[in-house]
């Protein structure tokens, strides 16, 4: 029986993101059929594992393959297989939508690229999978049947705004996707894609190492050999290049290429991939872990969780293990001896292939990774030496240039101990804060952070090469000479009595008041004890829902300004205390303002300010 074909619309993405295919003037159409081949050759993967699963399916695995089908004549190219295929359902919710996290934000950008560039190739930098047929084709049929179901159907667009969808009866079991291709136009790249050479050609190209025959009439044209089971030298970067863009999905070459061969009881093949960029869901929580399992050759599983940590989860790639079970579960790799060890050397050859990374590559790296490895600095106590060592940092040393921590401590002025950082929510803050001053000028430098994982793994770590991490912002810094510290004495105890009696007339703000060392600009600024949270924390504690105690600091007053000076010679002078009281709570409220703070009451702030400012004129 065959129903009425029903006519759908495109999800408004799906729409925008054909309308820009279509009118794309992308140079390197060929590779519509490496997305094509690759999409069916997951199909046969998928299809025989489930075979594998379940013995009742009833399909028929003995002679899996993607096969070309041309007729000059007609302009057709199909791509047929017979693998899991898909149910109607399936074709709207897979074809007729995109479901890739990040696709809106792709969109945006491709459209202001073309505004702007007219004919940059964002397209071929994202990869857009089955779409990409309408690069080629002005009409596209896909037939299809899943495995283990009667029902067939028939997809067909124009990659307009809509799509037909009908039930047929007579379905093979699997995926057919008929090209009705544009007319051969060699000047936009357009060619005979019905002619035998070329498709050989671009199949050698893109896909020769797919594990199933692309057969093309009699011929099998691809040599079907699994990359990470030959030897290294003989195969060449645009095949490694080529794999990882079947694997990763993505369009660009990789970063870097990394091969482990592990003889012995227990053996494996690994072959894995450093991407040149980051994806746009690497900060999502259900983004996904890169690395596919194949036991002897089969695939097994994507995403397999098992074999990399959560902060290497933009490392793509092909582990392929000899001595497992082909029904292996997620559950039993969790557990399995043999699959910890093995993740734990993938992990150093991973850390220890990013170290040899040159300056370049390492850049590039660092730019789009470098915010999920520090994760790593808390998740891998075991490597965090190995982790501390590829991570960089943005520092007063240097406007432009990161700085490892090796740099820093080669750069360690003499009677420099520590190594100082300060975290805040931008560059310009922390380099405006008045906790900065007296390094700066000292000349110390200090390590700039940013990041909200930053506040985390400082509290953690503790120290890099015996040197101790140090917060600029907590705890008593002391930077004086023995002469500055004899001054300092004697002004403590000149100003013992105003700062007891400040730190009771600021009891509701600050824990205690005291005089600053760090300070040579500014008034005051605000400290937290070793141990407190730092205020970002506090933050992003608060923000998570956490319930916290109020968490005061100290205010720390700088002896020499004006402003400070002036108010401990008034208070000697016996001055109205309720007036001093008032400009106390202003000096904390531009304390708090200095470091990006936030004012507990703005209005009352503003209300005293504008008094004072108006009794002085
Ligand atoms: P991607 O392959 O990057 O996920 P595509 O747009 O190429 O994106 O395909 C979307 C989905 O449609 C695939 O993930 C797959 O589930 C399904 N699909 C595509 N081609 C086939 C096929 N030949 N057989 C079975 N399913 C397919």
């Amino acid at each position: 029986m065959t129903s009425q074909a029903e006519t759908l619309e495109f999800q408004t993405e799906a729409r925008q993101l054909l309308q820009l295919v279509i009118h794309s003037i992308y140079s390197n159409k060929d590779t519509f059929l490496r997305e094509l081949v690759s999409n069916a050759s997951d199909a046969l993967d998928k299809l025989k594992l489930a075979a594998f699963q379940d013995k009742d399916l009833g399909v028929d695995t003995d002679d899996l393959h993607i096969s070309l089908e041309t007729d000059a004549e007609a302009r057709t190219l199909t791509v047929r297989d017979n693998g899991i295929g898909m149910t109607r359902d399936e074709v709207i919710g897979l074809i007729g939508t995109i479901a890739k996290s990040g696709t809106a934000e792709f969109i945006r950008e491709l459209k202001a690229n073309k505004d702007a560039a007219g004919d940059t190739d964002l397209i071929g930098q994202f990869g857009i999978g089955f779409y990409s047929s309408f690069m080629v084709a002005d009409k596209v049929t896909i037939v299809t049947r899943h495995a283990g179901t009667d029902e067939g159907v028939r997809w067909e667009s124009t990659g307009e705004s809509t799509y037909t969808i009908e039930e047929v009866a007579d379905a093979p079991q699997g995926t057919a996707v008929t090209l009705h291709l544009k007319p051969a136009n060699e000047e936009e790249h357009l060619f005979d894609y019905t002619d035998s050479a070329k498709l050989t050609q671009i199949v050698k190209r893109y896909s020769d190492f797919i594990t199933w025959p692309v057969r093309l009439g009699e011929d099998t044209i691809n040599s079907r050999k699994a990359l990470w089971a030959r030897p290294q030298s003989e195969v060449s970067t645009e095949e490694y290049a080529e794999f990882y863009k079947h694997v990763a999905h993505d369009w660009t070459d990789p970063l870097e290429t990394i091969r482990l061969q592990a003889e012995g009881t227990f053996e494996y093949q690994a072959l894995l991939f450093i991407p040149s960029r980051a994806p746009m869901d690497l900060f999502m929580r259900d983004g996904k872990r890169g690395v596919q399992l194949y036991v002897k050759r089969v695939f097994i599983m994507d995403d397999c969780e098992a074999l990399v940590p959560e902060y290497l989860r933009f490392i793509k790639g092909v582990v392929d293990a000899q001595d497992l079970s082909l029904n292996v579960s997620r559950e039993i790799l969790q557990q399995d001896r043999q699959i910890q060890l093995m993740r734990r050397r993938l992990v150093k050859k991973v850390l220890s292939s990013i170290k040899a990374l040159d300056a370049e590559k390492y850049k590039t790296f660092w730019a789009e990774f470098g915010r999920a490895v520090k994760e790593g600095l808390l998740q891998d106590v075991d490597n965090r030496e190995a982790i501390l060592e590829i991570s960089s940092f943005e520092s007063t040393a240097s406007a432009e240039d990161l700085t490892t921590l090796k740099q820093y401590v080669e750069r360690m002025t003499e009677g420099q101990e520590h190594i100082y950082f300060m975290t805040g929510d931008n560059r310009s803050t922390i380099e405006n804060s008045p906790h900065l001053e007296a390094f700066k000028a000292k000349g110390y430098e200090v390590l700039i952070l940013t990041d909200p994982v930053d506040e985390m793994w400082v509290e953690a770590v503790g120290q890099f090469d015996g040197k101790q991490l140090q917060s600029i912002a907590k705890g008593e810094v002391d930077l004086s000479t023995e002469e500055e510290k004899s001054e300092a004495a004697q002004r403590e105890t000149d100003f013992a009595e105003l700062l007891t009696w400040l730190g009771s007339a600021l009891n509701d703000q600050v824990k205690a008041v005291r005089l600053s060392t760090r300070l040579t600009t500014s008034p005051a600024c605000i400290v937290g004890d070793s141990f407190d949270l730092s205020p970002q924390l506090e933050k992003m504690y608060r923000a998570m829902g956490q319930p916290l105690p109020d968490i005061k600091r100290v205010l720390e007053l700088n002896p020499t300004h004006p402003l400070v000076a002036k108010l401990h010679e008034s208070f000697g002078a016996g001055a109205d205390k309720a007036g001093l009281a008032e400009t106390a709570e202003l000096i904390y409220g531009m304390a708090l303002l200095a470091e990006g703070g936030e004012l507990v009451d703005p209005a009352r702030f503003t209300k005293l300010l504008s008094e004072k400012l108006t009794a002085a004129l």
